[in-house]
């Protein structure tokens, strides 16, 4: 089968026969299994999903390849989103690799060295505001309503069918639901996603549990835990770095109806799980993506017991978009001469 969301899971996708079928090579990432950090937090099964995976480093390809499928469908020129990063990274690839021209509002100085680069090389139209991605979507909103140009942003319910995929795929490995579904939540898309995905399998008849989704937001914007939006959102994890999440309510129900939670963690526990994830699973995730292991810890912290329990983590993104948080407050390494004696002392060799 060709690789891609479009080609394999066209029959769960709002695909025509006049939808432009493509991928760059999205979807069907690893799930893999972690024993290390299984033992040590006392968890059943652990299995992370590494959404880095994806062609541009997020699960954002998934939702953009749908969405880009059916612009091209309509006959659209232009794609347009606000983004914290991986959004315009992805559109910027996507209407990169099918010829149309993809324009970005980005808030100023907000946006990780990594993504940045991406809709630089891609040849996005970047347009940086003095602003927050709030208010950068805001503009775009009212852009796209006067102007033929496609909005890309997850309001776009293309882009929720889209990474919807994401939870077949973890039916289709485990051959089951997992009991909880651990993710980060920014603008509250993808847990949207996920959920409507897990039903849309139950229902035809591909599981027979559904996941309790447990959603995680950064202490500093997190309007969806402390009930109101929060106006000037703040946190190291970036991608999550917004208070007024368009998906707001579907996120609620994506909670109440699996009978899960979203909740909040400290930017110190999101950098505390990000190096765990890193040193016990050999995964690097980028600040946001290690929320739902952040979660996942502060549950077992406590007392929660998962002993019993199959759970997926997702990480989001990989670590290599965001270099700078990475290595900031790192221990210092070694620097020597390049001497044979000098490097075999130093490492208590002799
Ligand atoms: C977009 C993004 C999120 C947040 O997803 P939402 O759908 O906005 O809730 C989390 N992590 C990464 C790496 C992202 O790119």
């Amino acid at each position: 089968m060709k690789p891609g969301v479009l080609y394999r899971y066209k029959d769960f996708l709002p695909i025509t026969k006049k939808t432009p079928l493509f991928s760059l090579g999205e979807g069907d990432t690893p799930l893999v299994r972690c024993s290390q950090l299984e033992k040590e937090l006392a968890v059943g099964e652990l299995y992370f999903k590494l959404e880095g995976c994806n062609p541009t480093g997020s699960f954002k390809d998934r939702g953009m390849v749908v969405a880009v499928a059916k612009a091209l469908e309509e006959g659209s020129k232009a794609l347009m989103c606000a983004s914290t990063g991986n959004t315009s990274a992805s559109a910027a690839a996507y209407a990169a690799g099918c010829g149309v021209e993809s324009i970005i509002i980005i808030p100023k100085g907000k946006i990780a060295l990594g993504k940045m680069a991406q809709a630089i090389v891609y040849r996005a139209k970047i347009v940086a505001i003095d602003g927050n991605f709030d208010q950068a979507l805001k503009i775009v909103l009212a852009l796209t309503e006067k102007h033929p140009v496609t909005l890309v942003n997850s309001l776009n319910p293309n882009r929720i069918e889209g990474q919807k995929t994401a939870a077949f795929e973890i039916i289709d490995v485990l051959g089951e639901a997992p009991d909880y579904l651990f993710i980060p939540v920014g603008n509250a898309g993808n847990i949207t996603a996920y959920w409507k995905g897990f039903k849309e399998y139950h229902q035809a008849g591909k599981s027979k549990v559904k996941p309790k989704m447990m959603g995680f937001q950064a202490e500093g914007a997190a309007p969806i835990v402390r009930g109101h939006i929060v106006e000037k959102p703040e946190t190291v994890a970036s991608a999550i770095r917004i208070g007024n999440p368009a998906s707001w309510k579907r996120a609620e129900a994506a909670r109440d109806e699996s009978g899960g939670i979203i909740d909040m963690v400290s930017d110190d526990e999101i950098l505390a799980a990000q190096k765990m994830l890193a040193t016990r699973g050999g995964i690097f995730g980028e600040p946001a993506s290690a929320a739902s292991l952040a979660g996942l810890v502060k549950l077992r912290r406590q007392g929660r017991d998962f002993s019993r329990s199959r759970i997926v983590c997702i990480v989001t993104g990989t670590g290599l978009k965001d270099t700078e948080t990475a290595v900031k407050g790192a221990e210092p390494f070694l620097e020597l001469p390049a001497d044979q004696a000098t490097v075999e002392k130093a490492l208590g060799f002799i």
